[in-house]
């Protein structure tokens, strides 16, 4: 059966001199597993359509479990993160973040990480949004899209709502209220109204809301910690493509725990 969708290339493994293993992600099919044979004439056209990254239109002959790519006419080589080994890493991050999450996920859903990746690979290309903000944005977008929607409705314990002083639990995924704090020994991290909206507008059903908000300074790095620390906390491990981008950042200072211990963050900076 022939197949004619649009895709974007997050996984390429080569497998021998002529053969490499794709998987793409796309509008309407989910996650394909395509390999490439790039032989003789189409090697060129082929090679560019099929590159790590690149949305093209793919003709695919579908098969058992791995389908053929016969033709692959590229419509998007974000080629601006290419020359950038910092993008690219992200990028990279991004591309592991989103087939662990969405390799067994629902077409719709594989549709919405898509628009989702797309969209954050223009602004990373684009410089359009700080880093640390982008990949933030991603993560948290990421994780309530894939079923870890965190609770930011109430304390968990009093179920008092979530007043100007609460912390973040990122290993629950909830909030704790300043004075239920002092009943758990658990990692929190203290946030502020600022903070509180970053979340919910990442996580917004209206994609440009995700991308539409800035931060302050420090709150950008409470943020940017706290999204890590919800992610890693959700996925149980830490993956190696975030291990090598951090080991590359030159923003590092963008991704370590912020030193405040306990005082409210800074606010009026969203
Ligand atoms: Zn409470």
């Amino acid at each position: 059966m022939l197949l004619k969708t649009t895709g974007l290339v997050i996984f390429e493994k080569k497998q021998s001199e002529q053969d490499r293993l794709l998987t793409i992600l796309t509008p309407e099919n989910g996650m394909i597993l395509a390999r490439v044979n790039s032989p003789g004439r189409m090697k060129g056209k082929l090679a560019a359509g099929t590159e790590f990254l690149t949305y093209s239109e793919f003709t695919l002959f579908l098969r058992k479990e791995v389908a053929v790519v016969d033709a692959a006419e590229p419509k998007r080589l974000f080629y601006g993160m290419r020359t950038d080994p910092e993008k690219l890493a992200l990028a990279a991050y991004f591309a592991r973040l989103t087939y662990d999450l969405f390799s067994s996920a629902a077409k719709e859903d594989c549709a919405g990480a898509l628009r989702l990746f797309l969209n954050t690979l223009a602004f990373l290309e684009e410089d359009k949004m700080p880093k640390a903000l982008l990949k933030a944005v991603f993560e948290m977008r990421c994780m309530a899209m894939s079923g870890y929607r965190p609770d930011l409705s109430a304390c968990r314990i009093c179920k008092k709502s979530a007043g100007d002083m609460v912390f973040f639990l990122p290993q629950r995924g909830q909030l704790i209220c300043s004075e239920c704090e002092n009943h758990s020994a658990e990692e929190k991290i203290p946030l502020n109204g600022d903070l509180l909206c970053a979340m919910k507008s990442a996580m917004s059903s209206d994609l440009k809301e995700a991308f539409s908000f800035r931060l302050g300074e420090k709150n950008l790095l409470c943020f940017a910690f706290l999204a890590e620390s919800y992610c890693i906390a959700r996925l149980e491990y830490l993956p190696a493509t975030l291990r090598y981008y951090k080991s590359i950042c030159e923003s590092l200072e963008a991704y370590m725990p912020p030193t405040f211990s306990g005082e409210n963050p800074e606010k009026g900076s969203l």
